[in-house]
């Protein structure tokens, strides 16, 4: 194989060469020191001891003590894993007595998934480093538009969204000898549904796979329960005990409130020279650039600590494999749970946290996180990393400007700032640089990241967070089944989270950009995505697989009559289901798509003979998959020279045509770095594109669609071909359609809500008939973005017809 391989021991990048089974092996055991100093390491023959003896094992570790990376190495060699033969029954398995046992050879390979795709293939990539072998070959990873997995791989992560992908070819999940889902308080609706198949296969057709759910919170004792074989006991027991707790103050809160302590009020650290409070270390001259007071930060505890920290970093062997003691390790109070499921605490190696409050509530809180960031700059020694949590790349990349920007006119003696951003969308080689030291020494680093570092990413060297509170999720509103990325509080589950981040390798701080009353009414834990998302998909996923009766599905929390009930019409609408509800062929090509229902459906009618536009299809699909393919610039001087550059491929048609108008530009460009960089256009996100693109085409393939040859890329978009194109994203995008208003807004079609064309799109300040949009977004109001002009005729032969 000719990998690249980007990191060597401990992070300092490598040269891209091939490199030999020697060199993979020195480096796997320069690794192992740093493996075994893990606190994960030392309970690996309980973990497979309590394997030996129990199918399924709930575990419970914090982040970073080494449950992702070492799982599936402390197994793979277990004799339970070698592929073998058993016997599997056969048949609807109702005693009607048509029931056959079948011999069928399972096996060989450890899944392991993940939420985020950013996980998923890091963790592939220190696998392999750690074992000594090449990724691809024993460990492997598979996510969506990207595989690096062969018949050889024995370790196999995959996002969720790849594991359910594969059970549409292998529902018993063959191939695996084992299941492990990591990062399960993050309940994803991928994750929740990968429990529920689990659960129902460990206890159906595969009793010998082995499933280990890893969490990072006490939401792990929830999904011991729900693998127990007495549900329903196990359910009634969940329920008494949470209407118990609700009763009392909470642990959460307990630990958080602690008595505003005898530090209160102390300032941390001066952005002036010579201002500020108690001084620890050496303190930097220099003057700041930025105006404003320093927050006068609150501590809430002299030395208080999360709770999860509570002063026990004593590392203990609490792990406990056995049946007997498994309800010892949860908090089960009087009642003792007879469990068959096998439970494990690892603790991690936490030092206390201080946490500071905002003393009065931030208006803007990446202003507030660029001044913080200097404060402690200025204020705090080095070594001490700062980790800034921010809700999305936007706000990273306007922060990480102008971090860059005040540090540049930095005096000289003042260390330097390295700026790292981290998100989901950044390139893989990029992700990999903050696992990195800084180059230069006398440099500190400021990683800026969503909530990827909260528990999928540990980030070494971080010694103060700087924690925004928010976080953007998906919410859907089942009553006008409008599903829009907001902006909204975390829970205080995740605050904790953010704040143990400062404290794994010293003592830390997190300074929380928000007053200590704000903290107190936040959630307990984050609501499960399955309870605030549109279920449509999910739908899909479960009866593509077999289970029709999607109010029967063991859901680890059931989204309930009314939004599945919104789900399935929003399915029979895409013409997915049958008039029974039932889904039929055209519900079962769309589920073979790594896609939302609605772009599948998409794709699908743009390949109807008398359609016939798939290429152009795809390519808008592809470029609308990736974020920020127009780089937008902040300063107005530089708007009309893109204004002008950007008019090649400026459509009134809207975004989608301006999209594919772009693809094509692009491509025929001779010099295409060139080119981008002159239309303002991000090379970066283009190649990315075409990559997407090239996935997609094998996805249609599958579903022996025979499109017409590829146009050439210069070919003009013809408004016939425009017209068509948007009329197939209209039968996958009727719910995301609005109609103009007299007094010149835009209403929803179904709904009648206001909504706005977001300032990105080419239509922003247009007005037409009636538009239809790709997603919603709501920020400062409720935005359409991705968006095209339709004719209101189109829209409602759309709403009669159907399919
Ligand atoms: P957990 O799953 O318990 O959160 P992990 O197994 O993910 O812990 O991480 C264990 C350690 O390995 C962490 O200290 C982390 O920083 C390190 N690590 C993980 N991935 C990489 C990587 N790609 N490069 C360097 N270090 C890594």
């Amino acid at each position: 194989s000719n990998d690249k391989f980007p990191l060597l021991d401990g992070g300092v990048p490598g040269p891209v060469i091939q490199i030999h089974q020697g060199q993979l092996k020195a480096q796997a055991l320069r690794l192992k020191p740093l493996r075994a100093k893990l606190p994960i390491w030392e309970h690996q023959e309980a973990i497979r001891a309590a394997l030996q003896e129990k199918n399924v094992l709930v575990m419970l570790g914090e982040t970073g003590s080494g449950k992702s990376t070492q799982i599936g190495q402390f197994l793979v060699k277990e004799r339970w894993m070698a592929r073998r033969k058993v016997s599997i029954t056969f048949g609807k398995g109702d005693g009607n007595g048509d029931e056959k046992d079948k011999e069928v050879m399972v096996g060989g390979c450890i899944a392991i998934t993940q939420p985020r795709r950013v996980a998923a293939t890091n963790l592939a990539r220190r696998v392999a480093q750690e074992m000594g072998c090449h990724l691809g070959d024993e460990v492997g990873y598979s996510v969506r538009f990207d595989n690096k997995s062969s018949e050889k791989t024995q370790i196999k992560f995959l996002t969720d969204g790849m594991l359910l992908q594969e059970m549409l070819h292998d529902p018993l999940l063959k191939r695996y000898s084992a299941v492990v889902v990591d990062e399960a308080h993050e309940r994803t609706v991928g994750t929740d549904l990968v429990m529920g198949f689990l659960r129902g296969l460990v206890y159906g057709k595969r009793k010998d796979l082995k499933v280990i759910v890893m969490s990072a919170t006490l939401e792990v004792e929830k999904m011991a329960l729900f693998f127990e074989r007495e549900r329903d006991a196990a359910l009634a027991f969940i329920k008494a005990k949470e209407e118990r707790k609700r009763g009392k103050k909470n642990v959460v809160e307990v630990n958080e409130n602690g008595d505003g302590g005898a530090d209160g009020g102390k300032l941390p650290n001066g952005i002036e020279k010579g201002g500020g409070g108690k001084k620890k270390g050496k303190k930097y001259e220099g003057t700041s650039m930025i105006n404003g007071n320093p927050y006068d930060w609150k501590s809430n505890k002299e030395g208080s600590s999360p709770p999860f920290v509570n002063g026990e970093r004593k590392g203990s062997v609490e792990g406990s494999g056995s049946n007997e003691s498994s309800s010892e390790d949860f908090d089960t109070e009087d009642e003792q749970y007879d469990g068959t499921v096998a439970a494990f605490k690892v603790p991690g190696r936490q030092f206390p946290v201080e946490i500071y409050h905002a003393p009065e509530p931030v208006e803007d809180y990446v202003y507030a996180a660029l001044k913080t960031v200097f404060q402690l700059h200025y204020g705090e020694p080095l070594p001490g990393d700062i980790l800034v949590f921010l809700t999305g790349q936007e706000e990273i990349e306007a922060l990480q400007k102008q971090i860059e920007d005040y540090a540049q006119s930095m005096d000289k003696n003042v260390p330097k700032i390295l700026v790292l951003p981290l998100y989901s969308a950044l390139p893989p080689g990029l992700q990999q640089r903050v696992f990195q030291p800084a180059h230069e020494g006398n440099t500190r680093k400021v990683i800026l990241s969503t909530n990827i570092a909260e528990t999928s990413v540990t980030v070494p060297g971080v010694r103060h967070v700087v924690d925004c509170g928010k976080v953007k999720t998906k919410q859907y509103r089942p009553r006008i089944g409008l599903e829009s990325l907001l902006i909204t509080p975390v829970s205080k589950s995740s605050a904790l989270q953010r704040a143990g981040r400062a404290g794994r390798e010293a003592p830390g701080k997190c300074y929380r950009l928000y007053t200590e009353r704000d903290f107190m009414p936040l959630a307990d834990t984050t609501v499960p995505e399955i309870l605030r998302c549109d279920v449509a998909s999910s739908i899909l996923t479960l009866k593509a697989r077999g289970q029709e009766d999607v109010l029967a599905f063991d859901y680890l929390d059931s989204p309930g009559r009314e939004a599945l009930g919104k789900g399935l019409e929003h399915l029979y609408t895409l013409g997915a289901l049958n008039n029974l509800g039932r889904i039929n062929e055209l519900g079962h090509k769309m589920a073979k798509f790594p896609l939302v229902p609605a772009l599948a459906r998409v794709l699908i009618a743009a390949a109807e003979p008398e359609v016939d536009c798939l290429h152009e299809v795809i390519d808008i699909v592809a470029a609308l998959s990736v974020e920020n393919i127009l780089l937008t610039l902040t300063s107005d001087e530089k708007r009309e020279q893109i204004e002008e550059a950007r008019k090649e491929f400026n459509r009134r048609e809207g975004d989608h045509i301006m999209l594919l108008t772009l693809v094509r530009e692009y491509e025929s460009q001779p010099q295409r770095k060139a080119w981008a960089e002159k239309h303002f256009v991000s090379h970066r996100a283009m190649q990315n594109l075409l990559d997407i693109r090239k996935q997609l085409k094998q996805y249609t393939n599958h579903l022996t669609l025979s499109p017409s040859p590829p146009p050439t890329p210069a070919a003009t978009v013809t408004p016939d071909l425009a017209t068509r194109i948007l009329k197939c994203f209209l039968k996958g995008f009727l719910h995301n359609t609005a109609r103009l208003v007299p007094d010149g807004s835009y209403r929803t079609v179904v709904g009648n809500q206001a909504v706005a064309i977001h300032p990105s799109s080419v239509l922003c300040g247009k007005r037409v008939e009636a538009i239809v949009y790709h997603e919603f977004v709501y920020t400062t109001r409720a935005f359409a973005r991705g968006v095209s002009a339709v004719e209101m005729g189109w829209v409602g032969e759309g709403l009669m017809g159907g399919s």
